[in-house]
C-alpha cells in the first residue's frame, strides 16, 4: 500500500509572512495527518521559513524547481545542494508551466533529474499533455515520451525515489479537472511504462499523483480510484480550510 501523498504547489504566491501564517493555521486545523504525506511547495524566498515553522509538524518541504549544477555562474538559479541546506526533502521537476513559459524540454529535465538522484532529494516528475495532444489521441504517447526522456540513463535504484506527478496541462488552474476514470487510466498506463523500463516490482510501489483543478468536492472520488496514490494542489493548496479538506481527503 502507498501512503497518500498531498502536494501543495503554491506557484509564484506568498510571502513569507503569509507563508508562517498559512503553516500556523494549517497546525491549528488539521487534527492529524497519520497514513498520509504532506507537503508543501512554497517560493525559493519561504523555503527556510517554512522548514522551521513546519517542525514537528510531519508535513515536508517542497521546492517548484532545480538547476541542474551544484553552483557556479548561473544567475538567479539554485543547486539541489542549497534546496536541502534550506530543509526541502522534495523538488518538483517539470512542471507544466516550466515546459510552456520557460522552454524546459525533456533534454534538461532529464539533467536535472540526474543531479537531484545525487542529492538525496526526492523528484516529484510532472508528465502530462496538452489539450491538442489529447485531442489528437496522444496523450499515452506523450506521457511516455516524458516518462521515458525524462528519466533516461537514471538506474532503477536511483529512480526508486521518484514520484510521478500526471498532470494534464488542460486542467491545470482551468477548473476542469480530469474525472477520476480520465486520471486512472492515465495512471494504469504509467504504471505499464514503468513496468517496461524498470520492472514490475518497481512499478507496483511508484506512487503516482494526479493534479489538475482537485479541490474539496473533487478529491474523494479522484483518491477512489487505486492507481491514484495521492494528489498535486494548485489553487485550493493557498486556502488553509480548502488544503485541510484535501489532506483529510
Ligand atoms: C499545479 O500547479 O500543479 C496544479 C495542479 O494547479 P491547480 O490545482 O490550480 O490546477
Amino acid at each position: 500500500m502507498i501512503p497518500p501523498l498531498i502536494v501543495g504547489n503554491w506557484k509564484m504566491h506568498k510571502t513569507i509572512a503569509e507563508g508562517v501564517d498559512f503553516v500556523t493555521r494549517l497546525r491549528g486545523r488539521l487534527k492529524e495527518t497519520t497514513g498520509r504525506n504532506v507537503v508543501l511547495a512554497p517560493p525559493f524566498t519561504a523555503l527556510y521559513a517554512l522548514a522551521e515553522a513546519l517542525k514537528e509538524t510531519g508535513i515536508r518541504l517542497a521546492a517548484q524547481n532545480v538547476w541542474d549544477r551544484e553552483e557556479g555562474a548561473y544567475t538567479g538559479e539554485v543547486s539541489t545542494h542549497m534546496l536541502v541546506d534550506a530543509g526541502c526533502h522534495y523538488v518538483i521537476v517539470g512542471h507544466s508551466e516550466r515546459r510552456a513559459l520557460f522552454g524546459e524540454g525533456d533534454a534538461l529535465i532529464n539533467r536535472k533529474l540526474k543531479a537531484v538522484m545525487q542529492s538525496g532529494l526526492q523528484p516529484i516528475l510532472c508528465v502530462g499533455e496538452t489539450l491538442n495532444e489529447r485531442e489528437a489521441g496522444q496523450t499515452f504517447a506523450v506521457v511516455e515520451r516524458q516518462f521515458k526522456e525524462g528519466l533516461k540513463d537514471i538506474s532503477a535504484a536511483e529512480a526508486g525515489r521518484i514520484v510521478l506527478a500526471y498532470e494534464p496541462v488542460w486542467a491545470i488552474g482551468t477548473g476542469q479537472t480530469a474525472s477520476p476514470e480520465q486520471a486512472a487510466a492515465v495512471h494504469v498506463y504509467i504504471r505499464e511504462v514503468a513496468g517496461g523500463t524498470y520492472g514490475e516490482e518497481f512499478s507496483r510501489r511508484l506512487p503516482v499523483i494526479y493534479g489538475g483543478s482537485v479541490n474539496p468536492a473533487n478529491i474523494k472520488a479522484l483518491m477512489a480510484q487505486q492507481d491514484i496514490n495521492g494528489v498535486l494542489v494548485g489553487g485550493a493548496s493557498l486556502d488553509v480550510e480548502s488544503f485541510a479538506q484535501i489532506v483529510e481527503l
